[in-house]
């Protein structure tokens, strides 16, 4: 190698930082006065010997691509001189700038400065001439920072775009404005595949296939991909901006923000819009709601408040847990609450309603169903199961009789009754003859006859519901309930009746006694292989519970007559439980029967005819009547509008 001739080849280093540049500093500027500087030493240019950065002045040599191949050169004995037009050129910072010239130094080069038309012989000697130029170097860092920050912020203010712009737009230059005053415009390509895109996505609610529709029609993002799903999400996180809806944005200078509403032509119209978000959450809320297994608990709740059948609902969190997981749950709701907000909609135009809204994850329940196993010992062993069976049948056969019995009061009740008119009409068939008196005799007699078979006859509907709904847990629990099993509970409890004495004991406690022998030595076989069968379930439900097997929880819950009343309508606050209250309903169903069948059978006929509260007469309902009575100068009136009036 000539050494010579090495230590006469030199490079320029020119640079620019990457935000707008000072005058004077262009880097075709800086090259000439670096050249002419190396032309006066007498030196060599070396082939190519160029070098350029746009870089900021306060990055490291290492990390300036061009820099760093100098240092190479240097390195190598390729040059020997590096040529800078000003120390600022070198970096914009005093250590950075130590730093370079070490590095020039240490690879066996020179630094020189064609503004201070000066080479160094070594560091040290570079170092103490360069020291003012470093510091106002890095001075004029500062200021040149904030002035370019002041003049962002004041093209911000007036309302100049910002960076990089959503797909459908790009920036311009508005000539009738500063030259910095950047316009946003619509790309028409990139506007048209947009809407392409989210149309398709609003016609089919499937981001999959507006993705692969976007494919098929060959759409690209701006940088070159194909449209995907994040592409889809982005796009709805600007949506209102693509709308032409006003979007805050914000510039921060150190502390300083400044933030502005921004207006961004319009690529989506209202329509489009309107339909995609409503696309969307529909879109989130099938997803969140879709599940196709079974439920757990479904059938078994029910509302405290209002009696209905609660309703699960399967949901899950739009935003998964951090390790990808999605949150999800079942949520035990009263499905009167949406009724009541459909309801107060239709009247009042406005969806609110307060009665039963409130809702629980389902996990209150297990929690309740696996404390109330624990406790219901009564439930533990097939015989107590058994004997619950067998109490409701025997509370069935009570209603069977309370039921006989209403129906014969009212029979006699409207037999009275039609004996009374038969007389009426007989008399009337007779000319001359004064009814008036009849009917006074009568009216108060035929008034209350009335009440009776009214009374009557809700008491044998009630008594008949009673009737059903049990015998519909009994054969939903497995028992076929037939008369045969019914009457041999009646043969039985005769035979113990006759069998023992119950002299001084009043009706019910005898009633009680007998029924305590019949569970004791009378359990008719089908109660007891039931029994046995769902004892065994009772046992295995905690398991089943925890391995979320709900099909077979439902089922057995059902068949044991668990049912699980909660709340809907109790405000939760403070972090208050919701009032959950579990009964076994073949017991509550007897009990309730038991009270409805005891009250009838100590009733005298008077008590369950009750008092007559209709007003007015009765006999005045009957057209025909009040015609007869007109034209016999009895002035009888038709029934007042709001007059609890009744038709015999
Ligand atoms: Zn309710």
């Amino acid at each position: 190698m000539n050494l010579e001739l090495f230590a006469e080849t030199y490079a320029v280093y020119t640079r620019v930082s990457t935000g707008g540049q000072e005058d004077n500093t262009s880097p075709e500027g800086q090259y000439e006065a670096c050249k002419r500087y190396g032309e006066t030493q007498g030196w060599k240019l070396m082939e190519n010997g160029w070098y350029h950065d746009t870089i900021s002045g306060t990055k490291k040599g290492i990390d300036r691509k061009m820099l760093a191949e100098l240092y190479d050169l240097i390195e190598a004995k390729t040059i020997k001189h590096v040529v800078f037009k000003r120390v600022d050129r070198v970096g914009r910072e005093a250590a950075i700038i130590k730093e370079i010239i070490k590095m020039v130094y240490s690879l066996g080069g020179k630094v020189s400065i064609a503004d201070k038309g000066r080479t160094y012989k070594n560091f040290r000697e570079c170092n103490n001439d360069i020291r003012f130029e470093s510091v106002v170097a890095e001075i004029e860092r500062d200021n040149i920072v904030e002035k370019n920050w002041e003049g962002r912020i004041s093209q911000f203010k007036k309302g100049s775009a910002l960076g990089k712009q959503p797909y459908g737009y790009i920036t311009a230059f508005d000539d009738s404005k500063s030259r910095k005053f950047r316009l946003v415009k619509i790309v028409t390509s990139e506007a048209e595949a947009l809407m392409d895109f989210l149309k398709k996505f609003v016609e089919t609610r499937s981001i999959k296939e507006a993705v692969d529709y976007a494919a098929s029609k060959g759409y690209k993002t701006r940088s070159g991909h194909p449209f995907a799903h994040h592409f889809f999400r982005d796009t709805l996180k600007n949506l209102e901006l693509y709308n032409g809806k006003p979007v805050k944005q914000e510039y921060s200078f150190f502390e300083e923000v400044f933030s502005r509403e921004f207006v961004y032509p319009q690529i989506i119209s209202d329509e489009l819009y309107y339909q995609i978000r409503e696309a969307t959450r529909l879109k989130s809320k099938a997803d969140r709601e879709y599940f196709d297994g079974v439920r757990p608990y479904l059938g078994i709740v029910f509302c405290s408040h209002c009696g209905s059948r609660a309703g699960i609902r399967y949901k899950s969190k739009a935003t998964p847990k951090k390790n990808g997981e999605v949150y999800s749950s079942f949520i035990v709701f009263c499905p009167s609450h949406a009724k009541e907000v459909q309801k107060t909609y239709r009247l009042e135009g406005k969806g609110s309603g307060k009665e039963c809204g409130k809702s629980f994850r389902y996990g209150e329940i297990t929690k309740s169903i696996l404390q109330f196993l624990d406790d219901a010992s009564r439930l533990g062993t097939a015989e107590q199961y058994s004997k619950e069976l067998l109490r409701v049948l025997i509370a069935l056969r009570d209603i069977q009789f309370q039921i006989k019995k209403a129906v014969a009061l009212r029979d006699n009740a409207s037999n009275r009754k039609d004996s009374i008119l038969k007389k009426l009409d007989k008399l009337m068939e007779l000319e001359g003859v004064d009814i008036s008196s009849f009917i006074a005799a009568n009216s108060e007699n035929l008034k209350s006859i009335e009440e009776q078979i009214r009374q009557s006859n809700s008491h044998i509907s009630e008594l008949k519901r009673n009737y059903n709904s049990v015998t519909e847990i009994l054969e939903m629990s497995g028992l076929k309930v037939t008369e045969e099993l019914l009457s041999s509970i009646e043969v039985n409890r005769r035979s113990i009746a006759k069998e023992e004495s119950y002299s001084g004991d009043d009706v019910r406690n005898r009633r009680n006694k007998i029924e305590e022998r019949l569970l004791l030595d009378i359990l008719p076989e089908t109660v007891k292989s039931l029994a046995n069968e769902l004892s065994e379930g009772l046992g295995k439900i905690r398991g089943l519970v925890e391995m979320e097997e709900w099909e077979t929880v439902n089922t057995l819950l059902y068949r044991l007559g668990i049912r699980v009343y909660v709340n809907f309508n109790e405000p939760l606050r403070n972090g208050k439980l919701p009032e959950i209250a579990l009964a076994v309903a073949l017991a509550e169903s007897a009990d309730r029967v038991g009270a409805v069948a005891g009250l009838l059978a100590e009733r005298t006929p008077e008590t369950v005819c009750g008092q007559n509260t209709t007003k007015g007469h009765a006999l005045k309902n009957i057209p025909m009547l009040r015609e007869a009575l007109n034209a016999r100068g009895v002035p009888v009136q038709t029934p007042d509008a709001g007059e609890e009036g009744r038709l015999l």
